[in-house]
């Protein structure tokens, strides 16, 4: 069967980076509409957060210095706002509403039928005559679609990501600083300083505890919307780790079966490390080249706990947390038991900020008909990715 839409690998759309549908209100710039190539539009709602941010304030937390975004629409009036990296609530006055990010949509994919899993589209919403929307592909045509533990489950598979789409995917959850350090060490053996833990003699560990105890899907931009949280299962750590010679440092999950996943660094000198525990496999990449795997047979039966041992003089900077998209279908009533089959031509899409999105999980259809969509967004105009080694891919 041949699809009208085919697979590509997915472009690298640096500031692109996770899902969903977000209402958007076209630019009045008649020139680049009559020749119908871009489309210049703002997006004007919250659903593809944190990837791209409609009308929202910027807000600094008192306890722990982290500055997010929140929608302009959750902004509580008589509650205190709750930071999404320490957890503790504070009172702010925001002083501006910041309008949504622009960006030029292209229109050309739609003519080479370039559009493939994980890309971001512009469509003519099915469900609200004269919108315009922005989600993430996850199913493709012909594709069963369903989720499970946060997972995307392709034709009854978890679907694996590759690193570059992880990358592409992820969401931070801590960045390791003086403010807020949220890994702890069992002994002396490690001290924080010029941002970065440092260890030094005999095998000592290095244990991530987040505030609150458990990483969640929530996001720092949804302050008041009422919904059940979920712990995010898939973790990701990145770290510039430093080795003198004979120093090794090992990177550990412990999950709650008992099962303890384990990879040891011992290359002298500086290397970018990604140690990614998403879609139910754990990885381990070095400088950007992948050289472990081991993929699980079950989701991860809790939140791994994630810990690094290090022993002689080692050096982690810039230790970063992050978490996989979360797709769950739990506030929808319209989802089948048995998932979604796509016919040919439909495409599956979801927003990044999987927990106000309405998208293909609540359509009546599910399936997002190839004729309503618009095209696929080169970049954020102030920030234009044609400028960027990605925009040659
Ligand atoms: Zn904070």
């Amino acid at each position: 069967m041949q699809h009208p839409l085919r697979t590509k690998p997915p472009a690298a759309y640096g500031w692109l980076r996770t899902i969903v549908v977000v209402a958007i209100a076209l630019l009045a710039s008649e020139s680049f509409v009559v020749l119908g190539i871009v489309k210049p539009l703002r997006i004007e709602g919250s659903s593809m957060a944190p990837t791209l941010l409609g009308p929202h304030v910027k807000v600094v937390c008192p306890h722990c210095d982290h500055r997010f975004a929140v929608a302009a629409d959750q902004v509580p009036e008589f509650r205190p706002y709750v930071c999404p990296d320490c957890r503790e609530k504070f009172h702010a006055t925001p002083t501006e509403v910041k309008l949504g990010q622009r960006m030029w949509v292209n229109r050309i994919c739609l003519a080479t039928g370039d559009i493939g899993r994980w890309d971001v589209v512009v469509f003519r919403c099915p469900e609200r005559a004269g919108t315009l929307c922005i989600k993430r592909v996850l199913g493709l045509p012909g594709e069963h679609v369903d989720f499970s533990s946060g997972d995307l489950l392709i034709n009854g598979q978890v679907l694996r990501k590759s690193l570059k789409e992880q990358m592409r995917l992820r969401q931070l959850v801590h960045r390791e600083r003086e403010e807020l350090a949220a890994w702890h060490a069992d002994d002396d053996g490690w001290h924080f300083a010029d941002n970065a833990w440092q260890h030094g003699g005999e095998a000592t560990r290095l244990a991530f505890q987040p505030a609150g105890g458990t990483v969640t899907d929530d996001l720092g931009i949804n302050q008041t919307a009422t919904r059940p949280t979920y712990a995010a299962l898939d973790l990701m750590v990145t770290t510039n780790v430093h080795l003198a010679p004979g120093a090794t440092v090992e990177f550990v999950a412990q999950l709650a079966d008992g099962r303890v996943l384990t990879q040891t660094i011992d290359r002298p000198g500086e290397t970018q490390v990604v140690w990614s525990l998403f879609d139910r496999q754990a990885l381990l990449a070095v400088d950007g080249r992948v050289v472990w795997r081991e993929p699980s047979a079950s989701a991860w039966p809790d939140q791994p706990r994630l810990a690094v041992v290090a022993t002689g003089i080692v050096k982690l900077g810039e230790l970063q947390v992050w978490r996989d998209a979360y797709y769950h279908t739990r506030p929808v009533d319209r989802w089948p038991l048995a998932g979604v089959t796509l016919g040919p031509g439909g495409l599956f899409v979801v927003g990044d900020n999987v927990a106000i999105s309405e998208d293909s999980r609540t359509w009546a259809s599910h399936a997002l008909r190839q004729e309503l969509l618009i095209g696929v967004p080169l970049g954020e105009l102030r920030d234009s990715r044609l400028d960027s080694p990605a925009a040659s891919e």
